[in-house]
């Protein structure tokens, strides 16, 4: 792809009227469309609360936390923004309010200020401003879109939009661009779709000195032209910068609606972007395959917060990627883990083709996972396990070989006589819960011969970790030799990065996130294996080689 470089140019995208409205793919889709022209870019979120990180909070909180190749614990958008980009992202392209003020502090503390009183302006949004111009300078983009969380008037969101109000003024109009994304919210009564809500978001919005060049509509229904027309008489934008934003049936049909709707050639003209052709054909290829399935298989997510799928985001996207690799449609089980524990909880998995178990914390449900794993064991169901789920699998298996119910992990059960699972060595003594488990990308030897060395066909890999326990070794030749093949090593050989059951069609468990890291066009060698078996199991696989052949257009 040719890369044209250019000043760099902002893009600010913020939300009103109410928050889930779709701005965190919005964001992600736009950033495909400009990397679709040629463009550089990064993207960058900015999260009001106070909290330093994601890390530490509760998944009903917040989702799933997404962890960067290099280590930082992140919004699960981040998320969104890597697999539409196809491009990893660094912590710079995360940024909550904790991390300013708790680095205003810190140098307030150093005597940075020399002595002036601290003040949310200039102070606070200075710090601001030097991170946006940061995540540019370091990843060279020629644009950088920046997302703001939260909705328009929230309190903790002020700072960053007076940053932003700054912003523009600083860099011109030239080198700027405000997008307000909005909801429509339809009226049942009347049968219609209303703008108020939007021309309040905006007036909010203006009242913080910030007037937007592009506001995007949500709605579940078609916008009518003469709302258009509207919106853009009350908000003073011009017509053809209204753009709807319908609901659609796919988040990756996104990026393709807001091409059509004419978003990325007005951008590129407000922002005097020189126009490269855009090239969005193995992005539409892949999304047609994604809506027309040659067949379905069924897979159960077995997980303490099942209930709540946002928690698993990565894992859902990569089973999807995985299944349209093999011109498949996935159906996801959602099956709360604590579900399991019931009498009976096993009907749950009753004609799934596979099972995944990922990532979690704590002991509640702990045992509805175990029985997933059991299930999977002994019914020959495909099975991957994700950081958690590897864990699971381990303890399970130990369960069966040693004729016990006592082999577990010490997170969950410190006094066990079989601690299979134990606390990684860098962690003893670690005592702070934020930002300190084994975190981002560690490198990973693949054995030569094992499923997972076939899988990902080649014999290292970095993969993206966050965890605190690990296999234990005084358990891995007792437990080899019964069966549970490690397939992956650190480099050095002490840490058991993955596992694999030997007399199974595909058992596979990572102490990694393996989610994390796939993309549409590249589903992760893991998910890739597990869906083949799971296929396999459905009677959807072998399938026409010419189906599976342009699966993966280049996107
Ligand atoms: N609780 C486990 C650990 O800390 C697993 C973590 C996870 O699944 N992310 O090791």
């Amino acid at each position: 792809m040719m890369i044209v470089n250019y000043m760099t140019k902002y893009i600010f995208v913020t939300g009103g009227v109410v928050s889930s409205v779709g701005k965190g793919i919005t964001t992600a889709a736009l950033g495909r469309l400009l990397k679709a022209r040629s463009i550089p870019v990064v993207i960058q979120k900015l999260d009001p609360y106070l909290n330093v990180d994601p890390g530490t909070m509760s998944p009903y909180q917040h989702g799933e936390v997404f962890v960067t190749n290099d280590g930082a614990e992140t919004d699960l958008d981040l998320g969104h923004y890597e697999r539409f980009l196809d491009q990893d992202l660094t912590q710079a392209s995360s940024v909550t309010s904790g991390q300013i003020y708790q680095a205003v502090i810190a140098k307030e503390r150093r005597g940075v200020y020399l002595g002036r009183t601290i003040q949310s302006i200039p102070h606070v949004t200075n710090e601001i401003k030097e991170r946006i111009r940061a995540v540019g300078r370091e990843s060279d983009a020629s644009v950088v879109i920046v997302e703001a969380g939260g909705t328009v008037g929230d309190i903790e969101g002020q700072p960053f939009l007076e940053a932003i109000r700054q912003m523009r003024k600083e860099e011109g109009r030239d080198d700027t661009l405000a997008i307000h994304v909005t909801l429509l919210p339809y009226m049942a009564t009347t049968g219609e779709l209303k703008t108020k809500p939007t021309q309040h978001s905006v007036r909010e919005l203006r009242s913080m000195g910030i007037q937007p060049d592009v506001i995007m509509c949500r709605s579940d229904d078609q916008m009518p032209d003469d709302l258009r027309d509207k919106i853009s008489l009350f908000c003073d934008v011009e017509k053809r910068a209204v753009v709807p934003l319908p609901t659609m049936s796919t988040i990756y049909e996104v990026p393709l609606a807001l091409e059509q709707a004419g978003l990325t050639a007005y951008i590129m003209e407000r922002l005097h972007l020189p126009g490269v052709s855009r090239d969005l054909a193995d992005w539409q290829k892949w999304v047609a395959r994604l809506k027309s399935p040659r067949g379905r298989v069924s897979v159960a997510v077995v997980g303490k917060y099942a209930e709540l799928p946002d928690a698993y985001l990565s894992v859902k996207e990569s089973l999807i990627h995985a299944a349209v690799h093999y011109g498949l449609g996935v159906d996801i089980r959602w099956v709360p883990s604590g579900k399991l524990e019931e009498g009976g909880g096993e009907a749950a998995l009753e004609g799934v083709h596979g099972i995944v178990v990922p990532g979690g914390f704590g002991e509640r449900a702990i045992e509805g996972m175990v029985r997933a794993a059991r299930y999977a064991r002994q019914e020959g169901v495909p099975y991957l396990g994700l950081c958690l789920g590897l864990q699971i699998m381990v303890i399970e298996f130990a369960r069966h070989v040693f004729q016990s119910d006592d082999p577990h992990s010490t997170e969950f059960c410190p006094s066990t006589s079989y601690p299979v699972i134990s606390l990684l060595s860098e962690q003893e003594g670690i005592e702070d819960k934020g930002g300190t488990m084994r975190l981002g990308g560690y490198p990973c030897h693949l054995v030569d011969g094992s499923k997972t060395y076939a899988a990902y066909g080649q014999p290292e890999v970095v993969e993206r970790h966050r965890h605190r326990y690990e296999f234990n070794n005084a358990y891995r030749e007792a437990l080899a030799e019964a069966g549970l093949i490690p397939s992956g090593l650190s480099p050095d050989g002490t840490l058991v990065e993955i596992c694999e059951l030997r007399d199974h069609p595909w058992m596979v468990g990572s102490q990694f996130h393996a989610e994390f890291r796939s993309r549409p066009n590249r589903p992760h060698p893991l998910f890739q294996g597990f869906l083949e078996a799971a296929a396999r199991k459905a009677g959807q696989l072998p399938a026409p080689a010419a189906a599976i052949e342009e699966a993966s257009p280049r996107l």
